[in-house]
C-alpha cells in the first residue's frame, strides 16, 4: 500500500487499517518494554503485571499515567536497552532536548536511526497535512539555541521529507560562542530576496519580523502559509497578524497552527483553520485524552489531559505520558481532509501548577488568557520576584512589563485586569519594542516566569 502511494501525497490507512496497524505496532513496542526498558520493565515489575496482560491495546489502561517529573528525573531510564537490534535500532541519530521546566534543565530525547527514518515520515506528512507542495521553499525563522531542539533543525529534515528548498534566516546570537546570527532587518530582506512561500517560526518573532517589514516597505506577496509553533495564538494575535500579513501583500497567506511536542519529534497539525490538530503519524504515535484524577480514558468528546503513547520507538520510549495539557480528542475522519487519526478539536490548554504569590495561590495560566485577550501581539512578560532577592523570607512583587510607550490611562487598565484575574495587584512597567524579545536561553517566548530565589 504505501509502496505505491506518490511521495507527494497524503496517505493514511482507513479505520479498519489503523486499527489492525496500531495493535501490531503495540505487541512489538510491549515486547521491547518488558525486555529492555529500564524505567517501565521496574514499574511492571512493581505492579505484578506481565507480558500476557497486555494482549490488547484497550490492556495500556492497566498501566499509570507517566508524569513529566518521572521522565525529567531520569530521562537515561526511558532509553531502550538496544544490544543485538539491527544496527539502525542500536544508533543514536540525534539527541533534542525538550525546553526545560521550570528549574530549567532541559531533558534529552534520543532518537536512533530507526527513529530518525520515522521523524522523516511525520514530518513529511505534517507538511502534506498543511497543504505544502513541492513548489513551495520555506523560510525556517527558528533560533540556533545552546541545546538542540526539536524546531529549528527539524525544518530542515522536513524539507528534505518532501524534497523542498528552505532558507534558514538564523535569527539572533543565542550563545557568546556563535557568531553567525542575523538581526532583524536582515532576517526581514533575507524572506524577501528568497521568495519564501512559507514563514516557519514562534508566533511573537513571525509578528515582529512582519511589522518591521511593513515599516521597510517591504512586498511579500509570495508568502501562502505561515507556521506558527511554541506559543499560544490566541484569536486576536492571529487576526492581528492576517492584518499584519496583508500589508506587505501576503493577502491570502492562511495561518496554521500546530500543537508540538519535542516527545513527539513533530506536532499535531490543522489541515484547515478549525478542523482540529491532527496527530501526523498515528500508526505510530496514540494520542489519547484521559481523567487526570483516575488515569482512564475518557470517551472521544470529553475534556482531560492529553497522554501520548509511542507505538514504535527505539530510542527514547514513553508509553502514557501526560503531556502537561488539556484538550478533547475525536477520531472521527476529518471533514475537510478526510484523515482517519487522533484530533484535538479544542486548542490545548497547560495546566500548570498553580503558584503562591503574596500569600495568596494564583492560576497564570488564567491570567495570561486575559492579558492575551487585551494585548493581542503586544509582547508582555509577568513574573514573580523578591522585594529583596537576597532575602530568603523577602514578600513577592508581581510584575508585568509590557513593550510600548508609557501609559498611564492602560497602566490603570491592566493592573486592574489582573488584580481581577488573580486577586494580586501587578506592578506595571512600559519597555522599549524588542525589549522583551525570547530570552537566549529558549526558542519560546515564555509570558510567565517565576524569578524568586527559592523557586
Ligand atoms: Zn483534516
Amino acid at each position: 500500500m504505501k509502496a505505491c502511494a506518490p511521495k507527494d501525497h497524503l496517505h493514511f490507512p482507513n479505520e479498519v487499517q489503523l486499527q489492525e496497524a496500531r495493535e501490531a505496532a503495540f505487541a512489538q513496542t510491549m515486547d521491547l518494554v518488558f525486555e529492555r526498558h529500564p524505567f517501565y520493565r521496574e514499574r511492571l515489575a512493581n505492579l505484578k503485571l506481565k507480558r500476557a496482560d497486555f494482549r490488547t491495546l484497550a490492556d495500556l489502561q492497566r498501566l499509570p499515567l507517566t508524569t513529566k517529573a518521572e521522565y525529567m528525573a531520569t530521562p537515561q531510564r526511558f532509553v531502550l536497552e538496544n544490544e543485538g537490534l539491527p544496527l539502525e535500532m542500536q544508533t543514536v541519530w540525534d539527541t533534542m532536548y525538550t525546553t526545560g521546566s521550570t528549574s530549567g534543565r532541559p531533558t534529552p530525547f534520543v532518537s536512533t536511526s530507526y527513529d530518525f527514518f520515522n521523524i522523516l515520515e511525520l514530518q513529511r506528512n505534517m507538511l502534506l497535512l498543511r497543504g505544502v507542495t513541492q513548489q513551495d521553499t520555506i523560510a525556517n525563522l527558528f533560533p540556533i539555541t545552546p541545546t538542540p531542539h526539536g524546531a529549528w533543525i527539524r525544518v530542515l529534515h522536513a524539507a528534505a521529507s518532501l524534497n523542498v528548498p528552505v532558507i534558514s534566516a538564523m535569527p539572533g546570537n543565542p550563545s557568546p560562542y556563535f557568531h553567525l546570527g542575523n538581526g532583524l532587518d536582515q532576517v526581514v530582506h533575507l524572506i524577501g530576496n528568497s521568495a519564501a512561500t512559507i514563514l516557519w517560526g514562534v508566533p511573537s518573532y513571525i509578528q515582529r519580523l512582519v511589522m518591521r517589514a511593513i515599516e521597510l516597505k517591504q512586498r511579500w506577496p509570495a508568502v501562502r502559509l505561515v507556521f506558527v509553533t511554541g506559543e499560544a495564538l490566541p484569536e486576536t494575535a492571529r487576526s492581528q497578524m492576517q492584518q499584519a500579513l496583508e500589508q506587505v501583500g501576503a493577502k491570502a497567506a492562511r495561518i496554521s497552527i500546530s500543537y508540538g511536542a519535542t516527545e513527539m519529534q513533530g506536532g499535531m497539525v490543522e489541515c484547515a483553520p478549525g478542523a482540529g490538530l491532527h496527530n501526523p503519524l498515528p500508526t505510530q504515535m496514540l494520542v489519547d485524552v484521559v481523567d487526570a484524577q483516575t488515569g482512564q480514558s475518557l470517551p472521544d468528546g470529553h475534556s482531560g489531559a492529553v497522554v501520548l503513547t509511542h507505538l514504535n520507538r527505539r530510542g527514547t520510549l514513553l508509553l502514557r505520558y501526560a503531556l502537561g495539557d488539556f484538550s478533547v480528542r475525536t477520531q472521527v475522519p476529518c471533514p475537510h481532509c478526510g484523515v482517519v487519526t487522533d484530533r484535538l478539536v479544542q486548542t490545548p490548554r497547560r495546566v500548570d501548577a498553580m503558584v503562591k504569590v503574596k500569600g495568596m495561590l494564583i492560576h497564570p495560566e488564567a491570567i495570561l488568557t486575559s492579558l492575551d485577550q487585551q494585548l493581542g501581539a503586544t509582547p508582555y512578560l509577568l513574573s514573580v520576584r523578591s522585594v529583596a532577592p537576597d532575602q530568603p523570607l523577602s514578600g513577592d512583587r508581581l510584575v508585568l512589563q509590557v513593550e510600548g510607550p508609557r501609559d498611564p490611562e492602560r497602566a490603570t487598565l491592566l493592573t486592574d485586569q489582573v488584580k481581577q484575574a488573580c486577586g494580586v495587584t501587578p506592578e506595571v512597567h512600559f519597555e522599549a519594542t524588542g525589549a522583551l524579545a525570547t530570552s537566549a536561553s529558549g526558542w519560546k517566548a515564555k509570558k510567565f516566569v517565576d524569578l524568586r530565589a527559592a523557586h
